[in-house]
């Protein structure tokens, strides 16, 4: 049997759930952009009904039926609701004080009505 190496990859994988490039991988092994590094897809269902269970295979990753056989991860997304994770945004914290200046009037050196 013949296990090709996996060196030269030319293929660069996307993100299941947003198509960004996938520089990363989630805990079940799925290539996922940063992102969705901790999204997961537990509770994936075929189009029967049945759960799908995650395989890996030659070429990555696939569900598999136990009545329709193999499914592509992309095809399952097709029909599974997709648990998205929002990227953790810090403007939510901004700080929404009024900004505070003082109203002072400064008589400068340089006005001339100051001097006459
Ligand atoms: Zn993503
Ligand atoms: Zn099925």
């Amino acid at each position: 049997m013949y296990i090709p190496k996996k060196y030269g990859q030319s293929k660069v994988d996307s993100c299941p759930f947003c198509n960004k490039q996938a520089t990363t991988t989630n805990k079940e092994g799925f290539p996922v952009c940063i992102a969705h590094k901790d999204a997961l897809f537990d509770d994936m269902k075929c189009v029967c009904g049945k759960p799908l269970e995650s395989r890996t295979g030659k070429y990555g990753k696939f569900f598999l039926c136990e009545d329709c056989g193999p499914i592509s991860v992309k095809k399952v997304l097709e029909f599974n609701p997709i648990k998205k994770l929002e990227p953790k945004s810090s403007s939510a914290y901004e700080d929404h004080r009024p900004s505070e200046k003082p109203k002072e009037f400064i008589v400068r050196s340089d006005d001339p009505r100051f001097f006459s």
